[in-house]
């Protein structure tokens, strides 16, 4: 089956899952305004596919996979950095925030309207995840980088890993280890 370009605005995600579907396509950065206002351009593209299935314990599951450069602002020069991301969420449709809390911890949750969810909200959601709270460049690639001036008066701001809150078990496991 050829996938979709195009992604639809809402989706019946629980229909979605008996079909078995597929949806790739791309999302404009343009189409999502809070992750835009982070943006240093908005043009540009994320690359988007999407599964729907059931689990063993027949929760319908949309598994959600982002691929982006985006161009964010570094927050010591303030020019653009760019940020790849590549995401993988399993993303779970839930009614209300109480449903949402019986949740186990790898699904996140995404509350349905009128038994629907937005694609592109999803993405968006991803996409924000991702990125860091304090976006800065490499300290070779800024031009403040080499600055010890600017070091001496500014904290420093350390890079964060976006793929840490997937693996929430692997740093406890670094916690334990350390003791
Ligand atoms: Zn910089």
């Amino acid at each position: 089956m050829m996938p979709e370009q195009r992604l639809p605005l809402t989706i019946d995600p629980l229909r979605y899952a008996k079909a078995r579907r597929e949806l790739a396509g791309t999302v404009a950065f343009a189409q999502m305004p809070r992750l835009a206002e982070m943006l240093s351009a908005t043009e540009g593209l994320a690359q988007v596919q999407m599964s729907f299935l059931f689990d063993e314990e027949h929760r319908t599951v949309v598994k959600v996979c982002v691929q982006a450069t985006l161009p964010l602002i570094c927050q010591r020069c303030m020019q653009t950095v760019q940020y790849p991301v590549d995401v993988t969420a399993a993303l779970c449709p839930v009614n209300d925030e109480a449903e949402a809390a019986l949740l186990p911890e790898h699904y996140e949750p995404v509350v349905l309207t009128d038994e629907q969810c937005s694609p592109l909200n999803m993405v968006e959601e991803e996409l924000l995840l991702s990125i860091p709270l304090v976006p800065v460049h490499h300290d070779k690639d800024c031009a403040l980088g080499q600055n010890q001036a600017y070091y001496a008066a500014e904290p420093v701001v350390l890079d964060q890993d976006p793929l840490d809150r997937h693996h929430p078990f692997e740093v406890l496991a670094q916690l334990k280890g350390k003791k």
